[in-house]
């Protein structure tokens, strides 16, 4: 397993993402990969609770008995670790997990998350429609939170040094605008992987209808109000073929 060890040399930086967050007593803050403790000490001065989740085995041991009475230490994969409860997220986020780690944190209850993640990641999770980088990671990120860079850091923070720069973003957790079904969320991932076409060309690339009355836009030019009309006339587009598809039978 590659584990994307990129260990912050910055207490400062350690400091300002607690701060970012507004830690205080009351709260419990899942940092996912701990590494050596940079961040996770001055969490455990702050918070009410730590959970680290760390994948490496090795890193596990050297951390037991090192953490503070408060920092529950949780062995293995964030990906499929169970979760207790936690209401923020602190983390300079493994890079290899950052977009599945993403889609799993949006799915869960929380208020507030700062996260290192690399730049060009992070110029993504906060792209709005028409922005060069909106991809599907931008819709689902607008659709959960507000999300904002705060801060970019140079390679030069850590070791060993990675080849591009981090960034430093904070999302708040907001209430969904409006129901999604996985089907949307499917309809999302179809549609995106033809990010600059014409909508109508995606549509039919995805081998959905086509007949919408935003098919002459980019794909990537269409906020969530407007996906989610597009969708919405697909299904109803579908239903009605379904229904004289059953009638002829
Ligand atoms: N927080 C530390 C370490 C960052 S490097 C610091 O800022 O210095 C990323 C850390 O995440 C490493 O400790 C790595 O072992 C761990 N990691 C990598 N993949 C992981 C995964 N899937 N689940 C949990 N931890 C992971």
């Amino acid at each position: 397993m590659k584990l994307s060890q990129n260990f912050l040399l910055s207490k400062t930086v350690a400091k300002s993402l607690c701060s970012a967050a507004q830690i205080s007593k009351n709260d419990t803050v899942l940092e996912i990969g701990p590494g050596k403790r940079i961040i996770t000490e001055e969490l455990s001065l702050r918070a009410g609770k730590v959970i680290a989740v760390e994948a490496d085995r090795d890193l596990c041991k050297l951390l037991e008995g090192k953490l503070s009475n408060n920092v529950q230490l949780i062995s293995g994969d964030f990906l499929n670790v169970i979760l207790p409860k936690f209401n923020k997220i602190v983390s300079n986020l493994p890079f290899k997990i950052s977009s599945p780690a993403l889609f799993r944190l949006f799915s869960l209850d929380w208020e507030k998350a700062v996260l290192i993640l690399q730049k060009e990641f992070a110029l993504r999770l906060v792209a709005k429609a028409g922005d060069r980088n909106y991809s599907r990671l931008s819709v689902a990120s607008s659709f959960y939170c507000k999300a904002k860079i705060l801060q970019t850091l140079p390679p030069t923070f850590f070791r060993p040094k990675p080849k591009v720069s981090a960034a430093v973003v904070l999302l708040e957790k907001a209430e969904p605008p409006f129901e999604a079904s996985e089907e949307f969320w499917e309809f999302i991932n179809k549609i995106f992987q033809h990010r600059k076409k014409i909508l109508r060309a995606a549509l039919k690339s995805a081998k959905l209808p086509t007949e919408t009355k935003f098919g002459s836009r980019r794909v990537f030019t269409l906020n969530l109000s407007e996906l989610k009309q597009v969708f919405e006339e697909i299904c109803s587009v579908q239903t009605i073929k379904n229904q004289v598809s059953i009638r002829k039978q």
